[in-house]
């Protein structure tokens, strides 16, 4: 018999190799198409009295990446079509539908026959659980393998057995610490939980997996043996009184109860372990198809995982331009910015030539990268010759006719006009005629920079966020007279870079910048009013932001943000800053010389390690402080969130966001707004606009016309529409 997806070989001792090698993809996911064949191979091998076991393993580099997401999103689709036919129905037929992977797996290891899963490489979700349902369990101590049941970081939970076979094969808290967290574990990890029964050298790997056969292994799992008993001895043992009274608590700390999916983990270990193994496998099921029905659920994978998936894989990108190539890249400004974006090229495998104003700055630029290196070397990350091989990409010099050849040239001098023009022409004076020119810069509009330029139509923004080596988001600006060639070839750098991409008009402080903006001017509204700030900040984190806003604007500084200030007060008159807030800024900056986290003190303390950051107790006596037990923390966490989102749904209207994908994803990426959500717009069409928008008019009335909707989501509300549904994920610009 012969499969689109597997390959199997019998050799003389009877053991059947399954190699899972899906064509035309790079890496194995469980699709319908691979579920029916794999169910077909476990009743062709049952009956085969030749075989007397099973190995399954990847013909690619990795396992599998578990299962395909976008199939879990048609599952939306299903549950949203079948819930208009037959409301009641609906949530049955979803409930059959989740359960035929879980179904398959105890099919597989009730079959009768021995398998043993081969790990060769990275071994994830749905494919990890597939594993936990064969026999035996050999991994590879290869650097390359990671395992892992990484589900709740889109929202849901590993529902195909996952949350019922890890507890009765490893602890309970280690159990719900890997599943709720989702984190990754080394083949030597997974062996000390027990998850896994053998590491072993890669070449050693099938014949490893065919000996545990040959040894007699048992096609029974130490759940159908009777008198069977979880690690710890279950739920009612001294060890779990000690956890199970905890572990919500410590989950609420972590998630401030904004995740459904990591709770239902809890829910399927505490309920399951009390029951036999197929009951548990039907609590799981229950949850599973409650889960999926969730908002978070809905708008997670779909941000997290397709829109991601589809903006890395240029969904953006003009027709027609062929695909760039670097052969050389020039980066101008070795400072902050310039070292790492020249790190990251490198690490891409480019050649850079990186500038300075001298020699000296240019090779402290680079020895930027030589930190990296070493502590990426230090991790076992990167080995000393690819390490090697990396810094020997990098140019430093002071001679602008180093970059004559360069493909592409991104500038990253200091943030001023009359700098960026002399720049400019210095570059343009030898760079070839077909180089496409990106700037850096984060506040000063592209069309106005390319103003500078002899040939705008190749001119762009590149705008990295710090540190560059971390952050996965670059977004891109297009000027007025920005062209196709030169929108293809930012995609294909940040594509080469392996960032995620979102394209962005012209406008001062593009996407990102605008939406971070408000979220720390509502948190100045809220010093203002005398909301103490440590209240502020636990309510950000509550609303699910992974920094508070006054924490967020010591990072970024707060004497950039009284330039900001000052820069608009200059550029659009005293109207365009709220003088309360100048007042606050100016007072901290030039009254106490509070300028962020760089200086040691700002809206926080900073006291040399090991000691925390604390709140500056100053802050209380700015304003009249309210009685904590006054203050609603439900409205600041909304009044944060929609805020935020408000500005991202003007940037939709005003034509500078004009993919809701990339408003989503460019704010998560870009500052963390609170995934569970989706994002920006995710958030507004999770709630129904007509909701947002009442929300917003309640703010309004309360806490000024900052929160009043804008036109664009007064309309949408009337006529019953969202963002997706308006503007789809196609880049139609608004109406
Ligand atoms: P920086 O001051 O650390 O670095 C600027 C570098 O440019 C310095 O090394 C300086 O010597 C060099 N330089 C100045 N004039 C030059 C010239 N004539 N020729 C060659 N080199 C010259 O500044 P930064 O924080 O790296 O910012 C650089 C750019 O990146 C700015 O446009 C800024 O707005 C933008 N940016 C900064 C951040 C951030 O978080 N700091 C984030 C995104 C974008």
């Amino acid at each position: 018999m012969s499969y689109e997806n597997f390959t199997i070989e019998t050799d003389a001792d009877g053991i059947a190799l399954i190699t899972w090698d899906m064509p035309g993809k790079s890496m194995n996911v469980f699709t319908a198409a691979v579920m029916d064949e794999l169910d077909g191979i476990i009743d062709t091998v049952a009956a085969d009295g030749g075989i007397k076991g099973v190995v399954i393993t990847s013909g690619k580099s990795s396992f599998s990446g578990g299962a395909d997401l976008s199939m879990i999103q048609s599952m939306f689709t299903f549950q949203q079509a079948e819930k208009a036919k037959d409301p009641a129905g609906a949530a049955e037929k979803l409930f059959a539908l989740t359960g035929r992977m879980s179904a398959l797996f105890r099919k597989l290891e009730t079959c009768g026959k021995p398998w043993v899963s081969a790990i060769n490489g990275t071994c994830m979700g749905g494919a990890f659980e597939m594993s936990l349902a064969c026999h035996g369990r050999v991994a590879s101590n290869a650097g390359s393998v990671k395992i892992a049941l990484p589900e709740v970081k889109v929202g849901i939970f590993p529902g195909a057995g996952g949350t019922q076979r890890v507890p009765r094969l490893a602890n309970a808290q280690d159990a719900l610490q890997m599943m709720t967290t989702g984190q990754s574990l080394t083949g030597a990890r997974a062996r000390a939980m027990g998850l896994v029964h053998q590491v072993v050298e890669p070449g050693q790997l099938i014949p490893a997996a065919k000996q545990m056969i040959k040894d007699g292994l048992k096609p029974v799992q130490p759940w159908d043996e009777k008198g069977f008993k979880a690690p710890g001895g279950g739920i009612w043992t001294p060890a779990s009184a000690q956890l199970w009274p905890a572990a919500p608590a410590i989950l609420r700390r972590e998630t401030a109860g904004n995740y459904p999916g990591a709770l239902a983990i809890l829910k399927c270990v505490y309920e399951g372990l009390q029951v036999p193994f197929d009951t548990g496998l039907r609590i799981e099921q229950r949850y599973f198809t409650h889960i999926l029905q969730t908002t978070e659920a809905f708008s997670m994978i779909r941000s997290l995982f397709i829109s991601m998936q589809e903006l890395g894989k240029g969904a953006r990108r003009p027709a027609g331009q062929p695909k760039a190539e670097f052969g050389k890249i020039a980066v101008v400004g070795a400072g902050f910015m310039g070292a790492s974006i020249a790190y990251v090229t490198a690490a891409a495998g480019i050649p850079v030539v990186l500038i300075d104003r001298d020699q000296e700055a240019a090779d402290k630029g680079r020895s930027v990268s030589a930190g990296l290196v070493a502590g990426a070397v230090g991790k076992g990350r990167l080995t000393q010759e690819d390490g090697e091989t990396l810094l020997s990409r990098i140019t430093p010099t002071a001679d602008y006719a180093a970059l004559a050849d360069a493909d592409l040239v991104i500038e990253a001098v200091f943030e001023d006009r009359t700098v960026k023009k002399e720049v400019t022409e210095k570059i343009e004076a030898v760079l070839k005629a077909d180089a496409i020119f990106a700037s850096n810069t984060s506040t000063l509009p592209i069309t106005g920079l390319a103003g500078n330029s002899k040939r705008p139509g190749q001119f762009i923004g590149i705008h990295f966020f710090s540190p560059v080596e971390k952050m996965m988001l670059v977004e891109v600006i297009l000027g007025k007279e920005t062209g196709d060639r030169a929108l293809a070839t930012a995609l294909d750098y940040v594509a080469a870079i392996r960032k995620t991409p979102i394209v962005v008009n012209d406008t001062r402080g593009f996407y990102v910048n605008r939406c971070v903006f408000r979220y720390m001017a509502e948190a100045y509204d809220m010093l203002i009013e005398g909301v103490p700030a440590a209240i502020i900040e636990n309510a950000a984190r509550m609303a699910g932001m992974p920094v508070g806003p006054l924490s967020l604007n010591d990072e970024v500084a707060v004497d950039l943000s009284y330039k900001i200030f000052k820069a608009s007060v200059a550029d659009l008159g005293p109207q365009s800053v709220d003088p309360r807030h100048m007042e606050l800024v100016t007072k901290l900056v030039e009254g106490e010389g509070r300028l962020g986290r760089k200086a040691g003190k700002g809206f926080y303390d900073y006291p040399p390690k090991p000691a925390k950051k604390k709140l500056w107790p100053g802050l209380k006596d700015l304003y009249p402080q309210q009685k904590p037990e006054d203050v609603d923390i439900s409205v600041l966490k909304q009044r944060l969130l929609v805020t935020i989102a408000l500005e991202a749904a003007r940037t939709m209207e005003e034509g500078i966001v004009t993919d809701p994908r990339e408003a989503d994803v460019g704010s998560i990426l870009g500052f963390g707004f609170a995934p569970y959500t989706g994002g920006t717009l995710s958030y507004i069409d999770g709630m129904g606009v007509q909701v947002f928008t009442d929300l917003c008019e309640t703010l309004a009335a309360r806490y000024g016309e900052h929160f009043r909707p804008t036109p664009l989501l007064r309309e949408m509300a009337s006529r019953g529409e969202t963002f997706y549904g308006r503007f789809g994920g196609t880049g139609r610009k608004a109406a």
